[in-house]
């Protein structure tokens, strides 16, 4: 039986995947099963932070594994107490703790848990628990039941009702519609700073600095989802940071990119006082949360090697680099199938000019371009139907995005002709 049907009858059909068997991979390059070799800008969205199979990461996991690859949170774990400092120390640079779950998903419960917990201790005028949360329009935080009653968008929480009760949309980058959600039983405002799965928009500095001010104003917790856009991607530590360096948040979630291709996501809860003594980050005390696996041995000395390689190889530096690489290769292109080029660092979103490309029927602009890319041997994500994503290793080499820019100016030529 090919991989294809033992697919079909044995595994769910919930992802769209394209025909392609990944063999396996090295830094930039992913090979497939017949031997044809792609230019990675996938990174298994946005996960190989560190490029794939990086020796520092190999070396970290196998040298755990043999070791002690999982106990009990049971137990003092010390490769855990040593990344939460590292993250907490030399990555968000301001006083708090960090719970370690396994995805982006569950980084996101704990967020919307801490916002429920922070709405007790700190209840409405009328002594009632706040509970409400405002994400946005266009967002996503996930597919648990929580997190996709997060995410902004109908078709992801289609068949799934009743979704969960007391969160409101606002639009992003719109600080009005922020004020119209709030009523006495808000808690705090998720967001991502830059929405990924929505179609690669930023939030503007205006709007972050103006959420800050709304929650000081009404008691709110700012809460980034940091999923997608954390450590490195945009170029700087921490993704609100690249965007807007003066706000201070409450809460932090990540997952992706910090584990390099282990599994691994985090929370971060900041240790400010709430009231007169009382911590944010103690609102999370004994047994209101847990989970089997999260910070196992394992899943740490990963993201111990991935955030060591980020610093000592000053990929922040990198990422910024090869953005303005390819933020000139466009302008001087001036490509009629590219009206924008969205996004920071090395989450990039390529609007393309929908009626410039030629398609077949069913087939969005973006799908038209990821497919004509995979055949030159590339691999990129479409975010929605009309933008193209890139997001290539943080320590994509200047040769490999000239490569890469090669091959896109190919492939939007031949889909315009
Ligand atoms: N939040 C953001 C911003 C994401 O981009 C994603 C995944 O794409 C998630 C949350 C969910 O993460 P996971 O798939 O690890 O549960």
């Amino acid at each position: 039986m090919s991989v294809h049907d033992t697919f079909n009858q044995y595994v769910l059909p919930t992802y769209g995947r394209f025909p392609l068997i990944p063999e396996k991979a090295e830094g930039s390059w992913l090979w497939d099963d017949q031997g044809n070799k792609f230019l990675d800008f996938c990174t298994g969205i946005a996960v190989c932070s560190i490029g794939h199979c990086h020796p520092r990461l190999i070396t970290a996991i196998q040298e755990q594994a043999g070791k002690l690859m999982h106990c009990s949170n049971l137990y003092e774990i010390p490769k855990q107490a040593e990344l939460a400092k590292i993250i907490v120390e030399d990555f968000v640079k301001i006083p708090g703790k960090i719970f370690f779950s396994n995805s982006g998903a569950e980084a996101n419960e704990g967020l919307i848990k801490l916002a429920r917990k922070f709405g007790n201790a700190k209840p409405s005028t009328d002594g009632s628990p706040r509970h409400e949360v405002i994400t946005f329009r266009n967002s996503f935080h996930g597919r648990t039941m929580a997190t996709l009653t997060a995410t902004g968008q109908d078709s992801i929480q289609e068949g799934f009702a009743p979704i969960l009760p007391g969160i409101n949309y606002a639009l992003y980058n719109d600080l009005e519609s922020v004020r119209a959600q709030i009523t006495n039983k808000t808690a705090a405002i998720l967001l991502e700073p830059i929405q990924g799965e929505g179609g690669i928009f930023s939030a503007t500095a205006e709007f972050l600095n103006g959420l800050a001010e709304l929650c000081k104003e009404h008691d709110l917790l700012l809460m980034f989802d940091e999923v997608q856009a954390g450590f490195g991607r945009l170029g700087n530590d921490m993704a609100w940071r690249a965007i807007a360096p003066d706000v201070q948040p409450d809460a932090l979630s990540w997952a992706k990119g910090l584990g390099g291709g282990f599994p691994i996501g985090a929370f971060w809860v900041n240790d400010k006082d709430i009231d007169d003594g009382i911590t944010l980050s103690s609102q999370l005390g004994p047994r209101t949360h847990g989970s089997t696996y999260g910070g196992s041995p394992l899943a740490c000395a990963a993201a111990l090697a991935v955030l060591a390689e980020i610093k000592e190889a000053k990929l922040n530096d990198n990422v910024i680099a090869r953005e303005q690489q390819i933020r000139a290769a466009l302008s001087e292109w001036n490509h009629p199938a590219i009206l924008e080029l969205r996004g920071k660092g090395l989450m990039l979103g390529f609007a393309l000019n929908a009626s410039a490309i030629k398609t077949s029927q069913g087939v969005t602009p973006a799908l038209a371009l990821v497919l004509k890319l995979t055949e030159k041997g590339m691999l990129t994500v479409p975010a929605g139907a009309e933008t193209l994503r890139w997001l290539p290793a943080l320590n994509v080499s200047e040769q490999d995005v000239a490569f890469a820019l090669t091959l896109l100016k190919e492939a939007l030529d031949e889909l315009t002709a």
